[in-house]
């Protein structure tokens, strides 16, 4: 069984691209165009050099000593939440505006829940001088105020949506219907690996480099490249798909999916789509998505709102129904634990999705000469005062 996507868009049965007829073109320029480009010489070097020089990768990965011994295990941290904008969303935005460049089109259009993605595309907007629109449900412009002024302040203009729950779900469906509207000079930069084929495809090589680096790094550090698990929370999945892209195949690396459980998955406040979800069709691809049994979408809750999205790549559908990944769902108060947890023993005060994926540790136990990686999807300056609210301090 391979586990990366086939010649028609699909890993297994999930995938594909269901999309309006009204769209077909730009998928269909995208998909032509995205495997030659990600082979192209010149386009790579464009990419390496601004991953490198601008971005601030290589990204270290750190041995994680207190926390390893805490675990009595052997963790390595990527550390994603050092690099420009301060998470891993910034290397897919590199990737598509110079696609996007390529294509001709003069308009960038994104998502946004967190607003790290918004971000992440304002930037390279700038940077590449292209007009910038950023949906953001209106719920999270408030409760994300301060990206909201990065982006305004990186000249993108932040519409507010106040559609449905007024989230991440909304906000992508506002800019689909803007990509309707203005098909000709308009590239959607879409923030994770979820979407019609080819989205997930090219969203996970644009940030495969992470598992490219784990792969020297540990290398360097341990004497081998592989090492026995790598550990990534899960929104729609791109951190995770980039730092397990270069071990889909090898079945020695455990694969380790950590989603939100909200304020329980036996409430009606989770987002943990692994457990709650089912077979359906969102946002162009057929994936695992929370719905009721009319095909209506269930509103997904999450304390981060990174999380907060009631679907899942088609990749890590796969993954988990397949059997080549453990998946965990971890709660709002499982991972602020986490999160202070790792604040103390490492100084590292971590992004809240990522805050998920270090609750995890208290839910398996690894071997003391396991080799676990843990990707560090970003870091916590956005999420402060949600993290100064909850907190009790001893
Ligand atoms: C957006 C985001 C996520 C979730 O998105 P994925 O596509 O699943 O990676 C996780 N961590 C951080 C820091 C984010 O900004």
């Amino acid at each position: 069984m391979s586990y990366n996507v086939d010649d028609k868009g699909f890993y297994g049965q999930f995938g594909g691209a269901f999309v309006p007829e009204m769209l077909y073109a730009n998928i269909e320029e995208i998909r032509v165009n995205y495997r030659e480009l990600l082979k192209e010489k010149n386009f790579l070097s464009q990419f390496n050099a601004l991953l490198k020089d601008y971005v601030g990768r290589p990204s270290p990965l750190y041995f994680a000593k207190r926390l390893s011994q805490k675990y009595q295990t052997k963790i390595y941290l990527k550390r994603e939440d050092l690099l420009h904008t301060g998470a891993h969303k910034i290397n897919n935005t590199i990737g598509q505006i110079l696609l996007a460049k390529r294509l001709n089109k003069t308009r960038i259009i994104a998502e946004t829940g967190a607003g790290q993605h918004g971000v992440a595309t304002a930037t390279v907007c700038a940077l590449m001088d292209m007009k910038c629109i950023v949906y953001m449900g209106e719920k999270d412009t408030i409760r994300q105020a301060l990206n909201v002024g990065r982006m305004r302040m990186l000249g993108a203009e932040v519409i507010p949506v106040t559609s449905g729950s007024r989230t991440l779900k909304d906000a992508t469906n506002e800019a689909i219907r803007d990509w309707i509207s203005n098909p000709k000079d308009t590239h959607y930069i879409i923030g994770s690996a979820v979407g019609p084929h080819p989205y997930p495809d090219m969203v996970a090589q644009f940030q495969s480099v992470i598992s490219k680096e784990i792969k020297t790094q540990l290398l360097q550090q341990t004497g081998s490249e592989n090492p026995d698990y790598v550990i990534a929370c899960v929104g729609g999945g791109s951190n995770a798909a980039g730092a397990f892209y270069h071990f889909l195949e090898d079945k020695n690396v455990g694969l380790i999916l950590v989603e939100a459980a909200g304020k329980g998955v036996e409430t009606d406040y989770s987002a943990a789509t692994s457990v709650l979800g089912s077979i359906g069709i969102i946002h162009g691809s057929k994936t695992l998505l929370m719905q009721t049994s009319d095909g209506q979408i269930i509103e997904p809750y999450s304390i981060s709102a990174g999380l907060d999205y009631p679907g899942i790549g088609p990749m890590h559908a796969h993954l988990i129904t397949s059997g080549r990944a453990e998946v965990f769902a971890c709660t709002d108060q499982e991972a602020i634990k986490a999160a202070i947890n790792l604040t103390r023993l490492e100084g590292i005060i971590p992004a809240l999705e990522t805050a998920h994926a270090f609750a995890m540790l208290e839910k398996r136990k690894f071997d003391s000469g396991d080799t676990v990686v843990l990707n560090v999807s970003g870091r916590g300056d956005k999420d402060i005062n949600t993290y100064l609210n909850n907190i009790q301090y001893e």
